[in-house]
């Protein structure tokens, strides 16, 4: 007999830090979530209303998304990321998003001094 039961999601099912992808039991296409806080959701391929503990786990991993940049392009990014933003401290517990930037340009130039 081959085993056809499929896990589906449970009470104790986590989405882990990089989310996780459940299959729809009606169309088989997979849904990435980051959380199980809901009762029900709506398949985004065929549409249909999938109450939570219906929907199928599978093993395939989430796959991470790197993206190389070069020192140049992070420079051009965050000068003008510094440009975009004002320089008003939006939060007395957040940081200044100016200063962050600032302080990402210092580090980046710092370094490139270094090869030079
Ligand atoms: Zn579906």
């Amino acid at each position: 007999m081959p085993d056809v039961t499929q896990t589906t999601v449970t009470k104790t099912t986590r989405a882990g830090s990089r989310g996780k992808l459940i299959l729809c039991p009606h169309c088989n296409n997979e849904t990435k979530v980051f959380h199980f806080s809901w009762l029900g959701l709506i398949c985004q391929h065929c549409k249909a209303s999938v109450p939570k503990y219906e929907w199928l786990l599978t093993d395939k991993p989430v796959n991470k998304i790197t993206i190389k940049l070069d020192e140049d392009t992070w420079r051009g990014l965050l000068f003008h990321l510094r440009d975009t933003v004002e320089h008003i401290p939006v939060s007395n517990v957040e940081p200044d998003p100016w200063d962050c930037v600032t302080k990402v340009i210092n580090v980046l130039e710092n370094n490139l001094r270094k090869h030079d």
